[in-house]
């Protein structure tokens, strides 16, 4: 007997909430098998894998309409043989997608760690002064992660100081628009 499954079925399985799944119900992308008298939806194994089909194209940055699209691919193939040059044409830019994704996450994830290291490997500081959060803006190599999240308090970065980078002749921008081609 096939499984029936509620929105709250969906929305565990999936981690989401009840709320998302009634989204993408309500966007047409998600119809119940059933609705009951009560208006409560019932869906099956394959809504589940389609739920995730959805909540996975939109982590890479689709559109509802872009899924709806995607979602209606088949319409129009008259066979199974149209069906499958259809999905070698259209999945290749998905796969190009994920890479880009993955790349792009890679980076940042570098960034982080070097974000984490600047902080803790080293002892920038005099102890015996209490310089305001914002100064650790201006060190010597501190990463872009680093600089802008030490400059976003009320001070607005005003006790910084001097900056090495300035010091040296070098563009404060540099530094950063040397790492991100990294
Ligand atoms: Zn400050």
């Amino acid at each position: 007997m096939e499984q029936v499954l509620t929105s709250g079925d969906l929305a565990r399985a999936t981690g989401e909430t009840v709320r998302t799944v009634r989204f993408y119900e309500e966007q047409g992308l998600l119809p119940p098998v059933t609705v009951s008298e009560g208006g409560h939806r019932r869906y099956d194994r394959a809504a589940l894998e389609q739920l995730q089909f959805i909540l996975d194209f939109r982590e890479l940055g689709l559109s509802i309409p872009d899924i709806r699209a995607l979602l209606a691919m088949r319409e129009g193939c008259r066979t199974a043989v149209d069906f499958r040059k259809l999905l070698a044409d259209r999945l290749p830019a998905h796969v190009v997608r994920v890479r880009s994704r993955i790349e792009k996450l890679k980076r940042l994830e570098s960034e982080l760690r070097q974000a984490l290291a600047s902080v803790t490997e080293e002892e920038h500081s005099d102890p015996a002064s209490v310089p305001c959060p914002c100064s650790v803006a201006a060190e010597r190599g501190a990463p872009r992660i680093v600089r802008v999240l030490a400059r976003t308090g009320e001070c607005g970065g005003l006790h910084a100081g001097p900056r090495p980078e300035a010091a040296h002749g070098r563009h404060p921008m540099a530094d950063g628009a040397s790492r991100s081609h990294a």
